[in-house]
C-alpha cells in the first residue's frame, strides 16, 4: 500500500519532530545516553538507534565512550557537535545593538556589543543594520545557519510596532527582506525573549508555568505555559507593562492612559524626577543603575519614586499571581539594577502563607536575558529543520 501525499508529510514531519526532541534532550542533559533517551522519549529501541545514525551522520551529534563503573560494556554518552555551524541572536534596544554567536551545543563563540547610532530610519534599515553588525561578529570560518533579531516593541503575527522608533504595524517582511542571507530569520519581541532566556538558561529553568517581567525602554513581559512561551491569539500575551494601575493616569502610547509603563518604568521614573535628558545621555542600564545608588544614598526625591514603583509592581505581581499561578517571577533588563528597591528586602513572598505564595526573583543575567533568549531561540531554530539546515551549512 502506498501513502499518500498528506500521509507522507505527516510521516515527514513526526520524524523532524523526533529529531528536534533527541537534539533538545541531549541540550538540557548532557551526557545522555541512547538508553535515557528511549526512556525520556518513550521512543522504540530501533527508533532512538535511527534518529542518533542520522543526526550522527549530518554531523550534529557526537558519541563519546564513557567510563563505566559497572559490569557490561560501556555505554556511549551523546554530546552536540556541529563544526563550523552557528546560531546568532541579535538585540535591538533603544541604544545598541548587541550580537551573541552561539555553536550549536550552545557555546559561545563571540560576543559584539555596539552602540545603535542614529534610530534607523525604516524596518528596510534596520535589517541592513543587524546584517553590518552581524558580518562584524561571526567568525570567518563559522557558517550562520540561524539568525533570531529581537527588538523592544510588539510583534503581532506578521507585522511589528517600535514606538521608540516611531514605527506602527509596519510588515516584518519589510525587515526581513535586507536582513543577512541565513536560511532561517526570525524577529521576536523583547518580553517574550526574556522569559525563553530565563526558561533555557537562567531561573526559570525547568518551570512550567512561570513570569518574566522585563524592564526596557518601557516594560515587557512574558509568561510561561506549559513549559513554552503563552503567545495568546495575537502574540500579545504577556505585556505586562500595559495593564492598567491608574485609569486616570499618563497617556501610553499604545492608546490606554496610566499603563504600568507608565508608572514603574525607567523611563517614567526619569520623567517624575525631571531627568529625561540624563536618562539619554546615560543610557537606560546607567541610569537605573545610578537611580539605586542615588536611593541607597538617602536622595529622597528617588526613594519617592522607587517607592511608587515598588507598590504599582506589587499589586500587578498579586494580580499576576492570581491569574496564571506561576511557580516563579522574574525581573530582568533595567529592572534588576533597581531590584532591591522594588521588592520586598530580602526577597519574600507577596503574602507569605497565602494562596498567592510565589518567589519573585532577580536574573542572574544582569541585563542579558533577551540577547541569550535570541541566541537561543536561534540554537532551538536548527534543532527544528535540522536536516534541511546541516545541508545548506555542510
Ligand atoms: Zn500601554
Amino acid at each position: 500500500m502506498t501513502q499518500t501525499g498528506t500521509e507522507v508529510q505527516r510521516t515527514a514531519d513526526i520524524r523532524r519532530a523526533n529529531l528536534a526532541a533527541v537534539l533538545r534532550h541531549v541540550d538540557l542533559h548532557p551526557g545522555s545516553s541512547q538508553t535515557d533517551l528511549r526512556a525520556a522519549l518513550g521512543l522504540a529501541t530501533g527508533g532512538v538507534s535511527a534518529l542518533v545514525s542520522q543526526l550522527q551522520t549530518l554531523d550534529v551529534l557526537a558519541g563519546d565512550r564513557a567510563a563505566h563503573g559497572g559490569a557490561g560494556r560501556p555505554r556511549r554518552v551523546l554530546r552536540i557537535h556541529a563544526p563550523g555551524r552557528v546560531a546568532v541572536g541579535v538585540e535591538v534596544t533603544v541604544d545598541a545593538v548587541l550580537v551573541r554567536v552561539l555553536a550549536m551545543d550552545g557555546t559561545e563563540i563571540a560576543r559584539r556589543d555596539t552602540p545603535l547610532g542614529p534610530v534607523p530610519s525604516s524596518p528596510a534599515e534596520l535589517g541592513r543594520l543587524v546584517g553590518e553588525r552581524m558580518a562584524a561578529a561571526v567568525p570567518a570560518a563559522s557558517t550562520p545557519l540561524t539568525l533570531t533579531v529581537v527588538v523592544p516593541g510588539v510583534v503581532s503575527g506578521d507585522q511589528f510596532t517600535l514606538p521608540a522608533f516611531g514605527w506602527h504595524y509596519r510588515p516584518i517582511a519589510e525587515t526581513l527582506a535586507t536582513a543577512p542571507d541565513v536560511p532561517v530569520v526570525r524577529l521576536l519581541n523583547d518580553g517574550d525573549t526574556a522569559a525563553l532566556g530565563e526558561l533555557r538558561r537562567g531561573v526559570l529553568r525547568g518551570c512550567q508555568t512561570a513570569v518574566a517581567i522585563h524592564g526596557s525602554n518601557g516594560i515587557a513581559g512574558g509568561i510561561v505555559s506549559g513549559g513554552d512561551i503563552l503567545t495568546g491569539c495575537l502574540g500579545l500575551a504577556g505585556e505586562i507593562g500595559h495593564v492598567i494601575v491608574a485609569p486616570e493616569g499618563p497617556p501610553c502610547e499604545c492608546g490606554q492612559r496610566g499603563c504600568l509603563a507608565q508608572v514603574a518604568s525607567v523611563r517614567a521614573m526619569a520623567r517624575d524626577l525631571d531627568e529625561t535628558a540624563l536618562l539619554l545621555t546615560q543610557g537606560y542600564w546607567d541610569y537605573a543603575a545610578s537611580l539605586a545608588a542615588r536611593a541607597e544614598g538617602g536622595e529622597a526625591a528617588v526613594r519617592a519614586v522607587l517607592d511608587e514603583a515598588r507598590r504599582t509592581l506589587g499589586t500587578v505581581l498579586q494580580t499576576l499571581g492570581a491569574i496564571v499561578s506561576p511557580e516563579r517571577i522574574v525581573l530582568t533588563g533595567n529592572l534588576v539594577p533597581l531590584g532591591k528597591h522594588l521588592l520586598p528586602d530580602p526577597p519574600r513572598p507577596l503574602a507569605a502563607g497565602g494562596l498567592w505564595e510565589r518567589p519573585v526573583l532577580l536574573s542572574g543575567f544582569g541585563g542579558d536575558s533577551v540577547l541569550i533568549g535570541a541566541a537561543e531561540d536561534a540554537r532551538q531554530a536548527y534543532f527544528d529543520d535540522v536536516v534541511r539546515l546541516s545541508a545548506r551549512g555542510a
